[in-house]
């Protein structure tokens, strides 16, 4: 008889986006002649930039040449975006990578979610709250989260995040080993200082635990003196590996495309305690058996948005996203509702009005106003009361969202 692993079994039947979608759909049937407008999920909107589709085309032209052909490519990723990598988005801040600290892949969410499986399932972990779901689950699977009581995983710290602490996670009374941040926020749209950054880094490496650091938003910071990497921090290379995105920074959430970061210095200890191991070599081992790359047509799109005229336009349309972000924030703060984030991350996170729960209040949003946001408890415990919206849409969709809340909220 074969069994299932019962830590999948665990695992809450749906996934949040689900459960939106669902409830959507109920109100859709309802009202079929109702434009909904969605500002929930976190996908873009808008098209690939011109130098990455030129790119694309042409190296779907070299795969169609048997000279030019390529099969399987090498596991870390292309020499050609590991170099345009180190080049563009770390040198220039004082971090010196080696081509072989970079793993290319097919985005953010497979290796913020594999990573774990290099680290013993008894380790404990510490998420700030509210959270990306992915950390979590991705624990749940190979059990290391405990039991789902009450809301929360009993194995899991949660490091609460709320407008009581301006969004600044306080450091845990106790040893946490695997911690996850990540900034710019998904989903509070809040950043860390250095200063605050600096904190964690200093606790990894006082108690010997490892920081897994998604950069996913990082190309949204518009305050220069908010750090883009961890590597801005003395030591983060003994403590940090760290995930990056091109869904995000170029609209590659159709394409597949991104890299995760794991330094030479980056060790864990084996069980008594005798030997260090390096996870940059671990992960190697593991990529090699379980990844066969990131497709070459992926990786050379990629390689297009460091060229002089791919730079400028994925800035356009970062640009883009941010100005909706910023209509958000002026139309709901003169609503009078409290805005956090959406400054340098292109989510926005709003208190709910009289503190009504974030479910209640996505529905009150939905059927009064026909705007769909996220419920801010469906990212953890600390996320109720709040919502969350994102500045992914389509101008004209965010004008008219924000004229529905308005005139709803008015009424
Ligand atoms: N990390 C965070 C914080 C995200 O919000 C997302 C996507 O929404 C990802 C990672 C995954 O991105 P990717 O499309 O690169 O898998």
């Amino acid at each position: 008889m074969a069994l299932i692993n019962e830590h999948f079994l665990k695992l809450p039947g749906n996934y949040l986006f689900a459960d939106i979608a669902k409830k959507v759909n109920a109100y859709k049937v309802s009202h079929p002649k109702q434009k909904v407008i969605s500002l929930g999920i976190g996908d873009v909107t808008q098209p690939l930039c011109p130098a990455v589709i030129e790119a694309m085309h042409k190296a779907t032209d070299e795969m169609a040449k048997k000279a030019s052909f390529r099969g399987y490519g090498p596991e870390r990723g292309y020499d050609f975006l590991r170099e345009a990598i180190i080049k563009n988005d770390f040198l220039p801040r004082g971090i010196h990578l080696d081509m072989n600290e970079i793993f290319v892949n097919d985005g953010a969410k497979s290796d913020t979610g594999n990573f774990q499986e290099i680290l013993r399932w008894d380790n404990n972990i510490g998420v700030t709250d509210p959270v990306y779901p992915v950390y979590i689950d991705s624990n749940v699977m190979i059990g290391r989260a405990g039991v789902f009581e009450n809301g929360a995983w009993s194995n899991v710290t949660y490091i609460p995040c709320t407008a009581d602490n301006n969004f600044i996670p306080q450091i845990p009374d106790h040893r946490v080993d695997m911690i996850y941040l990540c900034y710019p926020n998904n989903p509070t749209g809040t950043v860390l200082t250095k200063e605050e950054l600096r904190k964690w880094v200093n606790y990894a490496i006082h108690n010997d635990s490892i920081i897994l650091y998604d950069a996913a938003y990082q190309a949204y910071i518009r305050d220069e003196s908010i750090p883009h990497s961890i590597y801005e921090i003395r030591g983060a290379r003994k403590v940090a590996v760290e995930f990056h995105s091109y869904s995000k920074t170029a609209g590659f959430t159709g394409i597949r495309c991104g890299y995760t970061i794991v330094p030479k210095e980056l060790t864990a200890s084996a069980l008594d305690g005798t030997a260090r191991a390096s996870l940059n070599q671990i992960w190697d081992r593991r990529q090699c058996t379980k990844f066969n790359g990131t497709s070459y047509i992926s990786q050379r799109a990629a390689e297009a948005i460091y060229t002089p005229e791919g730079r400028k336009q994925v800035k356009e349309v970062i640009d883009y996203y941010m100005e909706n972000a910023d209509i958000m924030r002026d139309s709901l703060t003169r609503l009078g509702y409290k805005v956090f984030g959406g400054i340098n991350a292109p989510y926005l996170w709003v208190k709910t009005p009289d503190g009504i729960d974030s479910w209640k209040f996505f529905e009150q949003l939905l059927y009064g106003a026909s705007v769909v946001c996220t419920p801010g408890v469906g990212f953890g415990p600390s996320g109720e009361g709040y919502i969350r919206f994102t500045a992914f849409g389509d101008r004209e969709d965010c004008r008219e969202a924000m004229k529905r809340i308005a005139e709803w909220t008015l009424k």
